[in-house]
């Protein structure tokens, strides 16, 4: 009787544990990450059965938030990189806005003064030498009340494409104010620079920006000297150099030296 009771009590706790074991090796899979587990508890008891398709219908639900969770994400990173690349490309174009002149698309005078510091450094630090070139639009006030304002800044990009295409890579050029623009070029002696304005004095004398009417310019011409004191000190010496020329009839370069 004894045996038989021990029989049967096996048989009943094997029929309640195995299922729930199933159910507990099922859970561990889940917890290492399987995303196929079907939890069977292969028992013909309610209860068990009931476990089991709420186990099933929990893991489905975990499952889908957490796929849900994971194209979230995907699209955040998507979302975070293009805003990063819109960024730059602001960044860039903010930095453009910042050191160029709107009208002529040429360096302001802002990316001018950079620049000139530091080249006027080279010179202090390497004895480089650099010559500038002060160029004005001759009566340009005329142009304008003759043709309009909008003609006059056609002439000043006409200008200062024509500035823009005579000089070196290596050169400098920018918008120094209204209708005057000026020229840094590195490495450069007195002779050079003047050959170089000559150049572009008879390309804008040439071009015919407006029809039968003369557009010319007036250039000023000056080398860096080891006793300036920073570089407006040649750019002083230009500006002389270009009131002389005005002076003398314009449309003609005049050289500081
Ligand atoms: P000069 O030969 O002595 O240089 O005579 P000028 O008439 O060229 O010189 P002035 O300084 O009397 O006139 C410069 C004119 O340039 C006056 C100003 O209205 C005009 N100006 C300055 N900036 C611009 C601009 O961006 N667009 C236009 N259309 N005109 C401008
Ligand atoms: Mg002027
Ligand atoms: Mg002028």
């Amino acid at each position: 009787m004894t045996l038989l009771m021990l029989v049967v009590t096996y048989r009943l706790a094997n029929r309640f544990s195995r299922p729930i074991e199933n159910l507990a090796k099922s859970a561990y899979a889940v917890e290492k990450g399987q995303d196929d587990v079907h939890f069977e508890a292969q028992s013909s008891i309610r209860e068990i059965q009931g476990l089991s398709q709420s186990l099933n219908s929990m893991t489905s639900t975990l499952l889908t938030q957490k796929h849900q969770l994971e194209e979230a994400n995907a699209t955040l990173e998507q979302k975070v990189q293009e805003r990063t690349l819109a960024l730059k490309e602001a960044n860039l174009e903010l930095e453009k806005l910042a050191n160029h002149d709107g009208l002529t698309g040429l360096y302001n005078r802002r990316a001018f003064n950079d620049y000139q510091a530091y080249l006027f450094g080279q010179f202090q630090r390497q004895q480089q030498a650099y010559a500038v070139l002060l160029l004005d639009v001759d009566f340009f006030k005329k142009v304008n009340d003759s043709f309009g304002h909008e003609t006059g800044d056609h002439v000043l990009q006409s200008v200062a494409s024509l500035v823009a295409t005579a000089v070196r890579s290596t050169d400098f050029v920018a918008r120094f104010g209204g209708e005057e623009f000026i020229v840094l070029l590195p490495a450069t002696e007195q002779d050079g620079a003047v050959l170089l304005a000559g150049k572009i004095r008879q390309s804008i004398e040439n071009e015919n920006i407006i029809q039968d009417y003369p557009i010319t310019a007036s250039i000023g011409v000056s080398v860096v000297l080891v006793s300036d004191q920073d570089g407006n000190d040649a750019i002083r010496r230009a500006d002389q150099a270009l009131y002389q020329a005005k002076k003398q009839g314009r449309n003609r370069v005049v050289s500081d030296a």
